[in-house]
């Protein structure tokens, strides 16, 4: 399809499953592949870098502080390293020996997600012990009161993400419940770089989001929060956070992408989605056995998708069946296929382009001739 899959003989793929990492996730703009490119052919001091990032985090997101790490997964294990050995050298580098140092990490029991790996093993990594609270249906704030008890409690790690199970926990209860017992927060909102000021506003130390998801930065990850705790992980480059450090093109690629975020018309992005989604809804919903609605992102992301509901007999096809079609036909379309077996398949639209979309359209019309 694109120059570079036709040199290497990779597939081009359409991506209708969102930020998901397999697929690599999103779509840089031309001016933050530019400041990307650009980065790669120089040398930089990386203290004037790491500065520069951080007062572009401040300045675009309202957080006190932030830095930038590998990506997500590597903010959650260097928050953890952080809230446990603050900016002692000899702590951070005896990691991930925690011999003498509070290590627990709670972690309500719903969010112990697998986002393609356990969020338990970052945990693990820094030489912490994940600690769950409540059950998988169910963690109360008496639940997490009764886990989060000193003296063996480093942090409270929640996870604001679609993949969290059980009834919400809602982080602001939450964070003050660690908070008055002396224990620190941590937030993973890996994919919610559009609520940042929201996740920043429960309270909680360190909020840690992904560079490479919605914002469409190179992979990193940004870790936002009070200063001192941001300073503690940016002290972890002295210790396992080498294995974990940012380049200098993700660093640059993360500033272009804050700047166009803060630059950007929020309110004409979001009706721009929304149409896009409706008029995909409306033709699809002429297709034989599918009823199609807009539906909101269930964590409050600013993202409406198409929701196809799919009645088998009708439409002689079941939505697993339409899934599986449109994964092997060529150009591969991947979709979203949480609740395929109630018959839903769910469309993200936002980084298609108009040919993309009509193609997943034609496709769906030779799968459900109306
Ligand atoms: C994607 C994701 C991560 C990991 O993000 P990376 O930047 O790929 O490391 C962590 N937590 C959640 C909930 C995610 O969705």
């Amino acid at each position: 399809m694109t120059g570079i899959h036709d040199r290497y003989g990779l597939t081009a793929v359409v991506n209708a499953r969102g930020t998901f990492t397999p697929l690599g996730v999103s779509r840089s703009s031309a001016e933050v592949a530019a400041a990307t490119g650009e980065a790669l052919s120089e040398f930089f001091v990386l203290e004037e870098l790491k500065e520069l990032a951080e007062r572009t985090i401040t300045e675009v997101t309202g957080a006190p502080s932030g830095t930038v790490v590998h990506c997500a997964s590597a903010g959650i294990t260097l928050a953890v390293a952080a809230t446990m050995t603050g900016v002692s050298p000899s702590r951070i580098a005896a990691l991930p020996d925690t011999t003498g140092l509070p290590s627990g990490v709670v972690l309500p029991a719903g969010h112990a997600v697998d986002y393609g790996h356990p969020i338990t093993q970052d945990i693990l990594l820094a030489g912490a012990t994940p600690v769950l609270a409540g059950r998988e249906t169910v963690c109360s704030l008496a639940d997490l009161r009764e886990a989060v008890s000193p003296p063996d409690v480093a942090c409270l790690l929640l996870v604001s993400s679609r993949l969290t199970r059980g009834e919400p926990v809602s982080l602001p209860a939450a964070v003050a419940v660690a908070h008055r017992r002396g224990i620190p927060v941590i937030v993973d909102g890996a994919a919610q770089d559009f609520r940042i000021e929201e996740l920043l506003g429960t309270g909680a130390d360190l909020v840690i989001v992904s560079g490479q998801k919605y914002l469409g930065s190179p992979t990193a990850g940004l870790v936002l929060g009070r200063a001192e705790a941001v300073r503690a992980v940016r002290a972890q480059e002295k210790g396992i956070g080498r294995a974990m450090k940012p380049s200098k093109e993700a660093i640059l690629g993360v500033v272009a992408a804050l700047r166009a975020r803060h630059g950007m018309d929020r309110h004409s992005w979001e009706r721009h989605q929304h149409d896009k989604v409706v008029r995909f809804t409306e033709r699809a919903g002429t297709l034989r056995g599918v009823t199609a609605e807009p539906v909101a992102d269930p964590t409050g992301l600013p993202v409406p998708r198409a929701r196809l509901t799919i009645d088998a007999d009708s439409a002689g096809l079941s939505a697993t069946g339409v899934a599986e079609a449109l994964a092997q036909g060529a150009p591969p379309i991947w979709v979203m296929t949480q609740g395929q077996e109630r018959g839903e398949l769910t469309f993200e639209l936002v980084p298609l382009t108009g040919a993309e979309i009509e193609l997943i359209l034609d496709r769906l019309a030779g799968l459900l001739p109306a």
